[in-house]
């Protein structure tokens, strides 16, 4: 079975990430308004019917902005864990009781061909999860908010043919940069997000043949910049001696547009 991904927006100011496999497809996070996801979808040609619900990762503003309006829209469940609705559900953000579906922590569920399973990491939110799934024989673990990575999120990240991880902040830009000191520590801590260094070096720990695809995540828009992402990965692979094989790609994910489909 041929898997397509890809991503809609990833960053601080929204995320929302599509996989599908030919037949039909989920949505990971809907962190953009449901106007530019439905856009974006039809740019794509993914037709907005095929798709069969929308997993989520956590309640910051940039993983559910649209969550509402596209569940009610388009009649979609919404699979989370129910710490997180309980963080999500306000009495302004309200998600018809017909479209909650309540999901459990390294339970196993099935959704649009999809085996799914969540874990949990390690972010400053009442819960944060990340997703490992599963379409025939390629695995998949999506994990965007993580402020470092422990055993159970390297478990099913080691495990992944296609691994989207942040990759939030050049740590120079971040120590250098305007934002406060406080700002800079949460950002900074076990709870917030992964620099770069931190990433590239955990790759290099756990790259093998079997990571094909590897797409850098997240991005900030004030303390990174694509090249740096990228680069960092590849100065640490150098120093490790660590060489990708013709088969291997590292993708870094745009912040406000489409990143084309990654067919694998
Ligand atoms: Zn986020
Ligand atoms: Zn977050």
């Amino acid at each position: 079975m041929e898997l397509n991904f890809c991503s809609l927006s990833s960053g601080s100011s929204g995320n929302c990430y599509y996989l599908g496999n030919g037949l039909h497809g989920i949505l990971i996070d809907a962190g953009i308004s449901a106007t530019s996801i439905s856009k974006f979808l039809k740019e794509m040609d993914i037709l907005i019917h095929s798709i069969e619900g929308i997993l989520v990762t956590h309640n910051h503003i940039d993983h559910v902005r649209g969550l509402e309006v596209l569940s009610r829209k388009f009649n979609l469940p919404v699979f989370t864990t129910n710490k997180i609705w309980e963080s999500i559900l306000t009495p302004k953000k309200k998600i018809s009781p017909d479209s909650i579906r309540e999901i459990h922590l390294k339970q196993e569920f099935h959704l649009a061909g999809f085996d799914i399973e969540a874990f949990p990491v390690c972010h400053d939110a009442p819960e944060t999860i990340g997703f490992h799934i599963c379409g025939g024989e390629k695995k998949i673990t999506i994990t965007t908010d993580l402020g470092h990575i422990c055993n159970t999120s390297a478990h099913y990240i080691k495990a992944a043919n296609l691994l989207v991880i942040e990759s939030n902040y050049d740590e120079q830009m971040l120590i250098q940069g305007k934002y406060p000191e406080f700002l800079k520590a949460r950002i900074n801590s076990d709870n917030g997000h992964l620099g770069n260094h931190q990433t590239s070096s955990f790759l290099a720990d756990v790259i093998s043949e079997n990571l094909i695809n590897i797409c850098l995540a997240h991005l900030s828009q004030n303390n990174n910049t694509p090249e740096l992402a990228l680069n960092t990965v590849y100065k640490t692979f150098l120093d490790r001696g660590i060489i990708l094989n013709g088969n291997q790609h590292i993708y870094v994910l745009n912040r406000n547009v489409p990143t084309g489909m990654i067919r694998f």
